[in-house]
């Protein structure tokens, strides 16, 4: 049996069966009257009636307007309140580890950074304690969070919530969702932060209408997640999108794993902050980096043109072997619209072009900044929470 099994055995009304039951089919139907929660939960009028009392009563369901009758009473509709039902998300990565809270629609209420520590232990206590103090500050009652959705760099286990290897932080069989799982006492769900990302944007992005979309991540090392007819590909042993340490470039730059032209050092920012310095002498941060750019210094120039050169053949290699319709690339790069993203874009074009084909594949960086594997790790949790319906920030 799953270690994240749905239904976790509580008393508590929202993750009660019965409750959980009734809120999935109002969230899969958007609203419905008593009688019609009976009919699709198969549950007795009665228990139909003392359920929706009790969320009620704690203002996560809500009546709205009357149906039209049918002989007696008008029915009442009943839905949500999205806003009334929390999820916890966390992102972590080699530098940039984050704590946030959402509610049901997505919107982000509250995000805290978390200090990075090599020890997983350590690192997960201390999120486990910015979580609660979270939900304290913001008056969330733990009742009415549905569980914990977590974006991490490296393999996963999604089923088993553990992480197999992160080359990126150092770690090696984390079972990330039974140690916050027992200390929050709320249901865990882990993926791959690219992979957490290329849902986000299958769900409320770029790629909201593609059946077929890869998203590319471009901060903090290379990594993709990939859609294929609207589900994540997850390959045999967790694998797939792992593009990093494939080298595309011959002879291209040194890479920390010993080969030449991965992707990875061309996308990594504190690597091209590095050949920056060194053939400028000068330390420049992002900001820094991006004024560069945009007042077209030829040195940065140089090094977006390589980053541009190497994003362009990934794109090309493997959206043309995947034949997709929208190819996100998120993170730092992507906001590069004019040199990166349209770079890639034409370079998609010319290939297929030398085939006689016509391109109907979309380039695009994407609009989520840094939220993008929050947003995705807390898709999971309603993904998982109201599966088989599976319809993330319904709204
Ligand atoms: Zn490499």
């Amino acid at each position: 049996m799953s270690l994240v099994s749905r239904h976790i055995n509580s008393t508590r009304l929202v993750r009660s069966y019965n409750a959980s039951t009734v809120l999935q089919t109002l969230y899969k139907h958007g609203s419905c009257s008593r009688s019609q929660l009976a009919k699709l939960t198969g549950m007795s009028p009665a228990t139909i009636t003392r359920i929706v009392a009790e969320l009620m009563e704690q203002g996560i369901v809500l009546e709205g307007r009357a149906g039209k009758s049918t002989g007696g009473r008008k029915p009442i509709y009943l839905h949500i309140d999205h806003s009334k039902l929390y999820i916890a998300s966390l992102k972590l990565l080699r530098d940039d580890c984050c704590a946030a809270l959402l509610d049901l629609k997505g919107s982000i209420l509250h995000t805290e950074h978390l200090a990075w520590n090599a020890q997983p232990e350590v690192l997960l206590n201390d999120a486990v304690k910015i979580l609660s103090a979270m939900f304290e500050k913001e008056q969330v009652n733990r009742e009415h969070i549905i569980g914990v959705g977590v974006a991490v760099s490296g393999i996963c286990h999604p089923g088993e919530g553990r992480v197999i290897r992160s080359v990126n932080l150092g770690w090696e069989d984390v079972p990330i969702a039974s140690i916050l799982g027992a200390q929050l006492e709320l249901p865990v769900f882990i993926e791959n932060d690219a992979n957490a990302c290329a849902l986000a944007e299958l769900w409320l992005g770029a790629a909201k209408d593609a059946a077929n979309s890869m998203y590319i991540k471009t901060e903090e090392g290379a990594g993709a997640g990939i859609i294929s007819n609207k589900a994540l590909l997850s390959g045999s042993r967790f694998m797939t999108g792992e593009i990093g340490h494939i080298p595309v470039i011959p002879q291209g730059e040194p890479c920390r794993c010993g080969q030449q032209g991965c992707l990875e050092p061309y996308v990594y920012f504190r690597d091209v902050q590095a050949r920056y310095g060194r053939m400028s002498g000068k330390r420049v941060d992002r900001g820094q980096f991006i004024e560069l750019v945009h007042s077209r210094d030829e040195q940065a120039l140089r090094l977006v043109r390589e980053t541009a050169s190497a994003l362009a053949l990934a794109c090309a290699h493997w959206g043309i072997l995947l034949d997709l319709d929208v190819i996100t690339i998120g993170g730092f790069w992507g906001t590069f619209k004019q040199d990166i993203v349209e770079h890639c874009q034409n370079y998609y074009i010319a290939i297929l072009r030398q085939s006689g084909i016509p391109c109907s594949t979309t380039i695009t960086g994407s609009d989520f900044s840094e939220d993008a594997d929050l947003l995705g790790a807390a898709g999971l949790v309603i993904d998982r929470w109201f599966d088989p319906l599976s319809v993330p920030f319904n709204r």
